[in-house]
């Protein structure tokens, strides 16, 4: 089988044929993968931002089919559509999936053994979660994998696996935004939007838009965005949200943007009793702040990863949502490109250019 492996960082992945996956363990499933989406949490290991032992497999918007059933696998069969990303549905057992967060499952960090191994025999590491969907074949945990409708069109359906659920559960799950606050977003890319998509169902008023190009901040507006900021042309983009806020600055800031600079921003965006989750992946570099800016304000300053997802629960959910057309999907996607032309999607993505860009298997 075909795999796009990242022998170095910052170099073209090198499409391999010759892979071998392994045949599905115990509580595991084969999957035939039929989309990936190329996503900025890639990016960051692919350039080194975040260290990865190589060589290793990328990729974890995936969704696909069923090819095999492991020993002891639940409510899945062979020929199944399903969505595979990184947010675990949980062991069912432990602390967090007794309270309700099967999402933080102190199981979730066992799933990374390498289940790859290229035409040498060399094992691939996976690299941006534990799903390895830059290939035609892989073999994950079941807790990994969701089943929908099979009506759902699965180029729709892999961007419920990271991008759409990241932004839309920060909101929904993880601040749970009440109905008239204000919310501002920081960063509308491919998460940023669903931020904005999830404000919008929230009930939220104003929904502010933050970024730095102005195209993006146009598509924002198409996604619900009520208020935008340009926080490179404006003198002040922090007073500016202000204003747009009584003065009193957001209920709620999503940033979703990997940059340090963007969080230390996002937060002084926030307003006093005020929520500021972190939802962009940002390694290395520090942010500063004052104790002050917390003691008196009461503001909460926390993080959000792959949106406090209840996989079995919320992807179902937004697959009927979208059915509804009540969720912007189509609109998210950008482009689709063959295995082949991976490194095409990846740089295209670098620039800026794409929300999403699809790799069709
Ligand atoms: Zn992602
Ligand atoms: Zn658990």
């Amino acid at each position: 089988m075909k795999a796009a492996i990242c022998y170095e960082i910052n170099k073209p992945l090198v499409i391999e044929d010759g892979v071998t996956v392994a045949p599905p363990g115990r509580g595991q499933v084969k999957v035939r993968v039929a989309f990936t989406a190329v996503c900025h949490s890639d990016l960051h290991f692919l350039t080194g931002e975040i260290l990865s032992p190589l060589p290793g497999l990328a990729g974890h918007e995936t969704s696909g089919y069923i090819d095999e059933v492991g020993e002891d696998v639940t409510g899945l069969k062979e020929g199944d559509t399903v969505v595979v990303g990184t947010v675990t549905s949980g062991c069912g057992r432990c602390y967090y999936c007794t309270i309700g967060k099967p999402h933080n499952c102190v199981e979730r960090h066992a799933f990374m053994a390498p289940k790859h191994k290229n035409k040498k025999g060399v094992p691939l590491a996976l690299m941006a979660g534990p799903v390895g969907g830059f290939v035609e074949y892989t073999t994950v945990p079941q807790e990994l994998v969701t089943r929908i409708p099979e009506d759902m069109p699965l180029d729709r359906a892999c961007l419920l696996s990271c991008g759409v659920s990241s932004g839309f559960g920060a909101v929904v799950n993880r601040a749970k935004v009440p109905a008239m606050s204000s919310v501002a977003v920081v960063g509308t890319g491919g998460v940023g939007l669903n931020s904005i998509q999830g404000a919008v169902f929230s009930g939220a008023y104003p929904v502010i838009a933050v970024d730095v190009l102005d195209s993006k901040l146009k598509t924002a507006k198409t996604f619900g965005a009520t208020h935008t900021v340009n926080a490179q042309k404006e003198k002040d983009p922090v007073k500016a949200v202000r204003d747009m806020t009584s003065g009193r600055g957001a209920d709620y800031v999503f940033v979703t943007v990997g940059k340090v600079e963007a969080i230390r921003m996002g937060f002084s965006m926030c307003g006093d009793m005020g929520m500021t989750v972190v939802v962009g992946l940002a390694g290395g570099n520090m942010a500063a702040f004052e104790p002050m800016e917390f003691v008196f304000t009461e503001k909460i300053l926390t993080g959000c990863g792959g949106g406090s997802l209840r996989t079995s629960v919320d992807i179902p959910f937004l697959v009927s949502l979208y059915k509804a057309g009540k969720l912007k999907l189509d609109e998210l996607i950008s482009g689709h490109y063959p295995l082949e032309r991976i490194n095409d999607a990846v740089e295209s993505l670098k620039k800026g250019d794409a929300l999403r860009n699809i790799i069709t298997f």
